[in-house]
């Protein structure tokens, strides 16, 4: 993705987080409290919590429809196990009894996770409000490590060289009846007030990388031919 940030005009900020948002007055303010006035807002945080930070704002039904959207999230328990090539495989499903139910293999992924002689993995755990985790901090990453020595994906006497847990409170959406008719809910509202929705979590949807890479083209390109002459206005 890094290839495309020299086509991009004007100022790109990383590390802003968006706090509050009115969507009358088309302005956003940030977690350092700098506000922002914008013509047309491109959206890809998640839906439920793009509407929550417009408060009021939003009215019941679009409240309601954002807050029905249902979603599971993913606790990620990452581990560099000291030696190389565990595997040949890129990820692994495991459908028995083990923790995770899915072990992306970074180390082959891209080399360059690997510390020098050792080997990155990473453990996916589901869970939801009716499907919690059921270990907390070290408990969650010694169960995950023994689970892993179990299926035989490296040893007990493996020296383990790092661990950290990375947690996704959005990781993948779920597809029940109501969901199509709460994203046009939102969506139809959202449009009033030129905010477009771009991406997995903002538009609600089963994207991978390359469709959320196609959303943003598509979301720059509605943008672009409302407003051929766009710019932030600090
Ligand atoms: C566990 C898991 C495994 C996956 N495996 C694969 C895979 O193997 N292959 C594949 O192609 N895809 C995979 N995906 C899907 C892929 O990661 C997503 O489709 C893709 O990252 C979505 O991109 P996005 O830009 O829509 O959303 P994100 O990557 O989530 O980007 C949204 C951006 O919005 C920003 N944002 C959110 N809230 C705010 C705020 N308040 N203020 C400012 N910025 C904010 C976030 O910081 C983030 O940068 C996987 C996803 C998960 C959860």
């Amino acid at each position: 993705m890094t290839g495309f940030v020299p086509h991009l005009q004007g100022e790109l900020e990383t590390g802003a987080e968006v706090v509050s948002l009115q969507p009358d007055a088309h302005l956003l303010t940030l977690a350092d409290g700098r506000r922002y006035r914008y013509e047309h807002l491109i959206s890809t945080m998640p839906l439920p919590a793009l509407i929550a930070m417009m408060g009021d704002a939003a009215p019941d039904a679009v409240r309601a429809a954002a807050r029905g959207l249902r979603h599971i999230s993913v606790r990620c328990v990452n581990l560099g196990i000291g030696r190389p090539a565990l595997t040949d495989k890129h990820w692994i499903y495991y459908p028995g009894d083990t923790l995770f139910h899915r072990i992306f293999v970074q180390g082959n992924a891209s080399p360059q996770s690997n510390a020098p002689g050792g080997f990155a993995l990473t453990c996916e755990l589901t869970y939801s409000s009716y499907k919690p985790l059921p270990l907390k901090g070290q408990a969650l990453i010694d169960r995950c490590i023994s689970d892993c020595i179990r299926v035989g994906l490296f040893r007990a006497d493996d020296e383990i060289l790092t661990v950290n847990m990375v947690d996704m409170p959005y990781a993948y959406v779920l597809y029940d009846h109501a969901r199509a008719g709460h994203v046009a809910t939102v969506r139809q509202w959202l449009a009033r007030y030129d905010t477009l929705l771009a991406g997995r979590y903002s538009e609600w949807e089963y994207y991978n990388s390359d469709h959320a890479f196609i959303a943003g083209k598509k979301a720059a390109e509605a943008v672009k031919a409302l407003a051929p002459k766009i710019g932030l206005v600090r």
